[in-house]
């Protein structure tokens, strides 16, 4: 048995989709977002532990010079202090350069090398000033090891965002697809067994619903019924106003019907203007009720130049009588047939 979804209207999956569509632009939007933030946030590091590891070496090469006095530490003391000025506009222009936690261990050491470099700049004996490089070489080497341990708990930290982002990612486009999928798959669903013209419920599904309900007969014994209606005269109507009407006809005789049988029972389009209502858990006195409701509102309500449309049906209860649905089905169209022998317009048990 099909089951009887409440198929969602394109209004509605269109909404679905520019929501879901929406969220993937946003998930995007946030990686691009990600990545920005990323390169900001760390373009600075890579430069910094390449200056600090100048100073290291130029200090080292400064007091080389100075030892041998050869005068070309000029040269290079002027380069060292450039350097630093460098460094000192990064750090005052990058506030989050260094992390809040290595702040102290990082100026800790950035100010001992800056002093050690005064003091070797001031240096003139050779013992001191070898004893000063020492010192400055060992500082300024844990100062850049620091500056890459930072770099490197940046990027870090940073991968943990991206893989979180990733996977939200993944979730959202597999939550997209599979919600495409159902809607794609609800929508073909519903046009498999829905008659395009009437949106009645064709006779694939008609077929399929009538076995189920004998089905449910033979295992509980209640019985259901079967009403099936044919608009009387339909040629004439063709014939005199055009096929276009004649479709009009059609869509709201189906109108009527689904409006006056109970939410339970299943209204199909048979064949050209043949309609069959299947009326689980009816008795055929109940059904032959709801048929003559049926007929007069039909008669009632649709009309062409004074001349109202009208139908015939035969109604029958499938009951230990039958065994066969083919059998069942007979009989009501032999009632349907009694009903056009004897002057149409009504409804005729068998
Ligand atoms: P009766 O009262 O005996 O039922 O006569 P009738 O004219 O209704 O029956 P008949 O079988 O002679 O004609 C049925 C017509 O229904 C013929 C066919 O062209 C028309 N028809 C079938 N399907 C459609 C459709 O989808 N749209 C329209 N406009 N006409 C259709
Ligand atoms: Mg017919
Ligand atoms: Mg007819």
């Amino acid at each position: 048995m099909f089951k009887q979804n409440k198929v969602l209207n394109s209004f509605t999956s269109s909404i679905i989709l520019f929501f879901l569509f929406s969220m993937l632009i946003i998930v995007i939007l946030n990686q691009i977002f990600i990545q920005q933030e990323l390169k900001k946030y760390t373009e600075y590091d890579t430069i910094m532990i390449n200056k600090l590891g100048q100073i290291r070496g130029g200090i080292q090469r400064y007091s080389k010079l100075k030892l041998i006095n050869n005068k070309k530490y000029i040269i290079v003391q002027k380069n060292i202090n450039q350097i630093f000025e460098i460094i000192n506009n990064y750090l005052n222009n990058n506030p989050s350069l260094i992390p809040y936690d290595r702040i102290i261990s990082f100026y800790d050491k950035y100010n001992s090398v800056q002093s050690l470099w005064e003091q070797i700049q001031k240096a003139n004996d050779k013992d001191n000033l070898l004893k000063l490089s020492e010192q400055v070489w060992k500082i300024s080497n844990e100062l850049t090891c620091l500056m890459t341990k930072i770099a490197k708990q940046k990027v870090k930290a940073f991968e943990k965002i991206i893989y979180i982002f990733s996977l939200i990612t993944i979730i959202v486009i597999i939550i997209v697809i599979i919600i495409v999928y159902l809607l794609v798959r609800i929508g073909l669903e519903k046009s498999t067994i829905t008659d395009p013209l009437t949106k009645l419920y064709n006779r694939l599904y008609f077929n399929n619903q009538i076995n189920y309900l004998k089905n449910q007969y033979e295992r509980n014994k209640k019985p259901f019924s079967a009403m099936l209606i044919d608009i009387d005269n339909f040629k004439k109507i063709n014939d005199t106003y055009g096929h276009h009407i004649g479709d009009e006809v059609l869509k709201n005789v189906a109108k009527i019907i689904k409006t006056t049988i109970r939410k339970t029972d299943i209204a199909c389009r048979y064949g050209g203007e043949e309609f069959i209502i299947l009326l689980p858990e009816t008795e055929k006195s109940k059904a032959k009720e709801i048929a003559e409701r049926i007929r007069k509102k039909i008669e009632s309500s649709i009309q062409y130049d004074d001349n109202p449309v009208t139908i015939s049906a035969g109604v029958g209860e499938f009951n230990e009588k039958y065994k066969t649905i083919h059998h069942f089905i007979h009989d009501v169209d032999e009632g349907l047939y009694v009903a056009k022998r004897t002057g149409k317009n009504k409804i005729i048990t068998v």
